[in-house]
């Protein structure tokens, strides 16, 4: 079972909801969205504070009226966090447009030290790939920061007893490819594409 342990910031959201983010990014954010009730529930929020700022605009200032209205529907979404996106295949939809399909479609390119990537067709302005890490190769724990945005769809980098199994992330990262704190220093000749 996959365990999500870093969420996405609201910075993050924030430019996903406003159509910021090059389409590695937003790929990365839209499949963590239909797996995470958590930031689902976040995403919601900020597009309902946007939509508050906006409907109000400038001429009508929002008075107390408008702003319990605007607690009050996002008590609900808190609440009430929409039902996931179905998956056909196991894999998360937004996924599975990139791929055609499911895991299995996916076709693997190898390199090095057992480790498999697929890259998948987006913008240049970053690059998304599928990443299979098999059992006992050590990646360190990394979470969202810097130009890397990574997520973990089936296995995972550790259980936390040091042992590692095979896991498959997706990962987006910012053009020109870097792979510092992604993986080890060592393992970024095997990434050159
Ligand atoms: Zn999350």
């Amino acid at each position: 079972m996959t365990t999500i342990r870093h969420h996405l910031s609201d910075e993050l959201l924030g430019a996903y909801a406003a159509g910021d983010l090059p389409e590695a990014f937003g790929l990365v954010v839209a499949v963590h969205l239909s797996m995470c009730d958590e930031c689902r529930a976040r995403s919601m929020t900020l597009e309902t504070l946007g939509g508050a700022v906006l409907d109000t605009g400038e001429a009508v200032p929002m008075g107390e009226g408008a702003l319990g209205a605007a607690m009050a529907r996002l008590d609900a979404l808190m609440q009430e966090p929409k039902a996931a996106p179905k998956r056909r295949t196991g894999v998360p939809a937004p996924l599975a447009e990139y791929i055609g399909g499911d895991l299995d479609a996916v076709r693997w390119k190898s390199v090095g030290k057992g480790v498999k990537q697929a890259i998948l067709p987006t913008d240049r302005l970053a690059s998304a790939r599928l990443l299979r890490i098999p059992g006992g190769v050590a990646v360190p724990d990394h979470g969202h920061k810097g130009l890397e945005l990574t997520l973990v769809l089936q296995g995972a980098f550790s259980d936390g007893t040091g042992r590692f199994g095979l896991c498959i992330c997706l990962a987006a990262t910012e053009a020109p490819l870097r792979f510092k704190g992604l993986m080890p220093r060592l393992a970024q000749p095997f990434f050159r594409i």
